[in-house]
């Protein structure tokens, strides 16, 4: 009998990659290993509702408990995968244990960038990335007046803009001289920035943390490389992940800007598969090899994996798209703006109901709607079909995006 597939991680793209294999119709059984105490769950609401009190654990699970037992899917938690013996196709457990495959699927994630500077560890500085985390953010932050967010990307505006809403005195502090610069125009941070001032936040950019400072034992400020002093009783950072990809460089697979895979997502070695945040993979859309941190790309490489285990291996060529909720906008992204040359904006950047438009060599390559959900799903459509549209298509003020293509 085969021993089936295991999957290392027990996040979105784990568990995606278990639920498309039964869905699939796949006989074989699948383990499902993370180190994580909790079955498999959402993310994304942990910096928005969760943090908010709107949604509890059961929203956050992605399946009841009884999905696994009904789908015969062994579920291990609070154990991590120590080790890969691939001549033996087996993983050793922290606990000793070890688990046979015939196929492995690495979707072991990122985790949180550390901030190192004096002060860092103190109690009252708060990362966010796993359940765990949101909990104790949440506690610190209903006891917390004097809120510093460090890192002005979707995680920390997400923060952000939920200790606002709770009505905290609120901080941002980003070290690049505008907000989400890695990922939009610079017209879509004013956007942001505007948006975030206008509701009270305090946003510095171009300012870097040297110090977080001390009274009592606990955090009591930020003190800036410029010299000011930001007062706070809780500092959340959110300045970034790294790929995990520590046990598949241990099993000499090849790591590029996380676990390097091929166009149907395997890794150097056939019977292993690496997918979702920890995975870098070779992309139309961003001209070469990326890694991507989304929910979609997890949910879809899922799905392409679980097609290649039952022996039908398809290329992976989905658009990326993802979305953040800050206040009441809801960005929404499709494509990669990566390198973009031009960037025409349509719509109105005053009321938050717009839709940026990113060229480069003439081709769109990316569209982020504001508020303008319509715009993303066609959006979406004419990036994957590799639509032709043109800068001069796009300037022309009675240019609707959902005509296009039709
Ligand atoms: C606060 C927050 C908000 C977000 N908001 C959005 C959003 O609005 N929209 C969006 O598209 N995306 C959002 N994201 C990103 C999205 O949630 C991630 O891209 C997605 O969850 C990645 O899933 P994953 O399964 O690939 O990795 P992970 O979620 O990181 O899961 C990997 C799991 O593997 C475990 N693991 C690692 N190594 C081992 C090992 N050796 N043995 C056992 N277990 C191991 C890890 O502990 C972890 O539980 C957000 C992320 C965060 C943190």
């Amino acid at each position: 009998m085969s021993p089936g597939t295991v999957i290392v991680g027990t996040g979105q793209s784990g568990f995606e990659v278990a639920a498309a294999l039964r869905a699939g119709g796949y006989s074989e059984a699948i383990t499902l290993i993370g180190d994580e105490p909790h079955l498999p769950y959402q993310r994304p609401p942990l910096s928005k509702d969760f943090v908010l009190d709107k949604s509890g654990l059961e929203q956050l699970e992605l399946r009841p408990p009884v999905f696994y037992h009904n789908h015969h899917i062994a579920v291990i938690v609070g154990r991590r995968v120590v080790a890969i013996d691939r001549s033996d196709r087996r993983v050793c457990l922290s606990d000793g244990t070890q688990k046979h495959y015939e196929f492995l699927v690495l979707a072991v994630g990122a985790r949180n960038r550390k901030l190192r500077v004096p002060g860092a560890d103190l109690e009252g500085v708060a990362y966010l990335r796993s359940l765990d985390e949101a909990v104790a953010l949440k506690t610190l932050l209903h006891k917390a007046e004097r809120v510093v967010v460090v890192g002005g990307g979707f995680v920390g505006l997400e923060v952000a803009s939920a200790a606002k809403t709770m009505g905290k005195s609120v901080t941002v502090i980003e070290m690049q001289h505008r907000l989400l610069s890695r990922v939009v125009a610079p017209e879509v941070s004013v956007f942001f920035e505007t948006l975030h001032s206008a509701k009270g936040v305090n946003v510095v950019c171009g300012g870097s943390v040297c110090e977080i400072l001390e009274e009592s034992g606990k955090v009591d400020g930020v003190l800036l490389a410029q010299g000011a002093v930001l007062p706070a009783d809780v500092v959340v950072v959110g300045i970034g992940v790294e790929p995990n990809t520590e046990l598949a460089s241990a099993a000499e697979l090849a790591i590029g800007n996380g676990i390097a895979v091929d166009k149907c997502l395997r890794t150097s070695d056939d019977a292993i598969f690496a997918i979702g945040d920890c995975a870098e993979f070779p992309s139309r859309f961003a001209g070469g090899r990326v890694r991507l941190e989304s929910v979609q790309n997890g949910v879809e490489q899922a799905a392409c994996v679980a097609s290649a285990i039952a022996g039908k291996a398809r290329p992976y060529t989905s658009v990326p798209w993802l979305w953040t909720d800050q206040f009441d906008v809801r960005l929404q992204m499709a494509g990669l703006s990566i390198g973009f040359e031009q960037c025409l904006i349509q719509g109105d950047l005053s009321i938050g109901r717009f839709s940026a438009f990113y060229f480069k060599a003439g081709r769109l390559i990316a569209v982020d709607s504001m508020n303008r959900p319509v715009d993303h799903v066609h959006a979406r459509r004419l990036l994957e079909a590799d639509a032709v549209i043109s800068l001069e298509q796009v300037r022309n003020p009675s240019f609707e995006l959902r005509l296009c293509g039709r």
